[in-house]
């Protein structure tokens, strides 16, 4: 049976009790709006921890100011229903009030992984995620916590703040869950039109293009990223936000394609910013 817990200190309690009866406990945070991707996460958790936890939080601080706060699709009576279906033990919807009191102003922040991609052109975005993961961290308590591949970058720097910080979790990542198409799930694609939806699906095609070019030995990290742009840009409604092509964890740029290599996206496809990724090891 699925127990809602909405107070901070009843899932400390619920925490500190399950831990007391040696059980391992799994963490997912989520925004909601729940698909295949959320799911894969957390059925991931149930099969490798005792006691799954799934967290729905909507989170503000990582919203800049003209971003979709407002407008985020919450569906929190569907999620329920999946969730119950699920199994899982826990659901925490904490609330913006009790996670952000009036005078809250302690944030933890990674430094250099932060400077790059979705850092760049949003910023404030992995100080707002960092924060609220830590805060997650400290009141579930959990042994694991699951992330996406899809959010490659904000999966890196969650590391990277577990492993610089002590923190007593493993953090474990998931691949990317797509649609039939190949379009990346993403509970933002509600905001596709039917042709930006068409359009959207460019961007799995592009990296699966770029990737064909580097096993063909293309080795020019610019050439291979004007050829993503022409294939994105040519579909109606898409505005390329970024396209990187970087070390997969420190997300610096070369001219040369290395070893392994990050492919990674933001497009603005309408109303909906989209990202992908893909790493392609050269052969
Ligand atoms: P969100 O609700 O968008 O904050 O995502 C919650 C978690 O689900 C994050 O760890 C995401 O990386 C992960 N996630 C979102 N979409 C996908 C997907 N298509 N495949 C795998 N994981 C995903």
């Amino acid at each position: 049976m699925m127990e809602i817990i909405t107070s901070i200190g009843e899932m400390k309690t619920w925490s500190r009790r399950i831990r007391d009866e040696g059980k391992v406990i799994g963490l997912t945070p989520t925004m909601g709006c729940l698909h295949e991707g959320h799911l894969s996460l957390i059925k991931a958790s149930i099969t490798e921890c005792d006691s799954t936890v799934v967290s729905i939080f909507v989170n503000p601080t990582q919203f800049g100011p003209d971003e979709d706060l407002g407008s985020y699709p919450r569906t929190l009576e569907a999620d329920k229903e999946v969730l119950r279906s699920a199994d899982i033990d826990v659901l925490f919807l904490p609330t913006k009030e009790d996670l952000y009191p009036d005078g809250f102003q302690s944030f933890v922040e990674v430094d250099n992984k932060t400077k790059y991609l979705c850092g760049k052109s949003r910023p404030g975005f992995f100080r707002g995620v960092t924060t609220i993961v830590l805060k997650l961290f400290n009141i579930v308590n959990p042994d694991t916590a699951f992330f996406g591949e899809k959010d490659r970058q904000q999966l890196e720097v969650i590391r990277t703040m577990v492993r610089d910080l002590n923190l007593n979790v493993t953090v474990t990542g998931k691949p990317i869950v797509r649609e039939d198409d190949g379009l990346a799930m993403s509970s933002r694609n509600r905001y596709l039109s039917e042709e930006g939806r068409l359009s959207a699906r460019s961007l799995s095609q592009a990296l699966e293009t770029a990737q064909t070019s580097i096993e063909q030995g293309e080795r020019s990290t610019e050439t291979i990223r004007n050829k993503i742009r022409q294939m994105i840009e040519k579909r109606n409604g898409t505005e390329v936000d970024y396209i990187s092509v970087c070390d997969p964890e420190d997300f610096s740029e070369h001219k040369e394609i290395r070893s392994k290599t990050l492919i990674a996206l933001a497009v603005r496809v309408g109303n909906a910013r989209l990202i992908d990724n893909r790493i392609v090891e050269r052969t």
